[in-house]
């Protein structure tokens, strides 16, 4: 029989770390919707500086085939169950960066799409989780500790508690880290049982039931050996209906084993003493650059060249979620108030692209709405701007607002989750702070903070700049990040 990890570690006088295998539906560089793909890309990197042997595990979608297919070593292929049928499972290797990086290859699931969408998405990542379950064995690593991501990789630990035993899958700890708990992976019972073969035992309120449906984000949460959220105030959060989107009491009732460790940035990709994205590059002391990425911006987008003007500016996905309604109840006050110019950079839905669209025209040089994805341009929109807005309803960590204090432009959020923990407001008597930040949910408080914005801009440079050189000495570095996780690994042994 295999000893348990803990009691190796024990019998030999061991301080050994264990091997991680991250499993993710999305991993930077290779595939990116958002800041999952990036904590998956990064996190490995620093863990391995930490002394931990970090891979990922993720489907080898065809957005990765078109571009390192001939990087990519074919290790072996077989066919797993999935309910009735049986699927082959391709298992590729790529090492980027020194990162290892498992590819599960399967042209119906991942021939297309990262996301399918409704219950054909439900089937691609039932199969990803058989698929991954079933090739442990045979990698050429024996992980340790398989640590989940968001509702796609959910239900590994269930599966693998249930319909493993004896196997080493079994054996594994399993860390589920919820990035958004605003999606949970719903679909119905049977849809779920003809897929993986799941036992109805399991479908109670006690396990995966929830509102009539099998939730598979709610199954990781009931079988995970430890959850994390990517921010203490957002674990602190998802405690509460408001945010909780029905989990609440499942996590309620794991609170401690339930904890949070906000994200890091890449420090190399967003520089800006040396972005080869920007026009001139800049740091904290000389901040010439800096004026001549405003201009450069105003220049390219449309806008009056006004280098005293307040630029104010968004990168965003464009949702409620993102408090998009708010910005748009609140734009045309200031727009018409105050001395501004907006800048956004975004897409999402459509009739706040649409209400952007228009609010262009009514406020031409002053105004650019950019409806599209960009990673170059967002570059230059957080170098060029001086305050950058995040009024978002929920915000488990968000990158945003660390990506703007690295470039001197000062966050104006709603302190919510990784908001909260990451932006000090700042304090008018002390001059502390890195940023500006509202509680409530609600248009006018985000106005009544973007106008005391402003005016310390106009009316007191000096503070301003200094609330600016505040936010750019914070460390956002991966390598904090890296040290909680190392220290959660390790305390699923003890
Ligand atoms: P989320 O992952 O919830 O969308 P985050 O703040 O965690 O929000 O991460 C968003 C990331 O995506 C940031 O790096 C941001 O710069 C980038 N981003 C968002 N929208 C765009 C866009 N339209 N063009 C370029 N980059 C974008």
């Amino acid at each position: 029989m295999k000893k348990e990890f803990r009691e190796i570690l024990r019998e030999k006088n061991l301080t050994a770390l264990p091997n991680v295998l991250l499993a993710s539906a999305e991993c930077a560089p290779l595939s990116k919707t958002g800041g999952l793909a990036d904590v998956v890309g990064t996190l490995p990197k620093s863990l391995a500086k930490l002394g931990i042997d970090a891979r990922v595990i993720t489907p080898y979608h065809r957005v990765i085939k078109d571009k390192y297919a001939d990087r990519v070593e074919h290790m072996f292929d077989f066919y797993c169950s999935l309910g009735w049928r049986q699927a082959y499972v391709g298992v590729e290797k790529l090492v980027l960066d020194g990162v290892t990086i498992y590819l599960i290859d399967n042209e119906q699931y991942f021939g297309d799409k990262i996301y399918r969408g409704g219950q054909a998405e439900g089937e691609q990542y039932a199969f990803f989780c058989r698929a991954v379950l079933d090739c442990i064995p045979n990698l050429d690593f024996t992980p340790q500790v398989l640590h989940c991501n968001d509702w796609h990789t959910a239900m590994l630990p269930m599966l693998a508690k249930t319909q493993y035993q004896g196997g080493m899958q079994a054996g594994l700890k399993f860390l589920l880290t919820i990035h958004n708990i605003a999606f949970q992976g719903k679909f119905g019972f049977d849809y779920v049982q003809d897929l993986l073969n799941v036992d109805s035992r399991y479908y109670t309120p006690e396990f995966m039931e929830l509102n009539g449906c099998a939730d598979f984000l709610k199954a990781g949460c009931v079988f995970a050996d430890r959850i994390n959220t990517v921010s203490p105030s957002y674990a602190s959060e998802i405690k509460m209906p408001y945010y909780a989107e029905g989990l609440e009491g499942i996590l309620n009732a794991r609170s401690h084993e339930l904890s949070g460790i906000i994200n890091g940035i890449d420090k190399k990709v967003f520089n800006p003493h040396a972005d080869k994205l920007l026009p001139a590059t800049y740091d904290r002391g000389h901040l010439k650059g800096k004026a001549v990425c405003k201009a450069a911006l105003q220049e390219r987008m449309g806008l009056e060249q006004r280098p005293d003007m307040p630029l104010v500016a968004m990168v965003t996905r464009m949702t409620e979620q993102k408090g998009f309604d708010l910005v748009a109840c609140i734009l045309d006050d200031i727009m018409q108030h105050e001395d501004i110019q907006f800048m956004l950079l975004g897409s999402g839905d459509e009739r706040f692209e649409n209400f952007m669209r228009a609010a262009e025209y009514r406020y031409k040089g002053r105004l650019c709405a950019y409806i599209g994805y960009s990673e170059e341009l967002s570059h230059l929109v957080y170098a060029a701007s001086d305050f950058f807005l995040m009024p978002s309803r929920f915000e488990p960590c968000g990158l945003s607002q660390m990506i703007s204090m690295r470039y001197g432009t000062v966050p104006v959020v709603r302190q919510t989750g990784g908001l909260a923990d990451s932006v000090e407001p700042y304090n008018r008597y002390t001059g502390e702070g890195t940023g500006f930040g509202f509680l409530n949910f609600n248009a006018h408080e985000l106005l009544f903070t973007t106008q005391e914005a402003c005016r310390l801009y106009t009316e007191s440079p000096v503070a301003w700049g200094n609330l600016a050189a505040q936010g750019m000495a914070k460390d956002f570095s991966w390598r904090a990040s890296a040290l909680e996780y190392r220290k959660l690994y390790r305390g699923l042994f003890t």
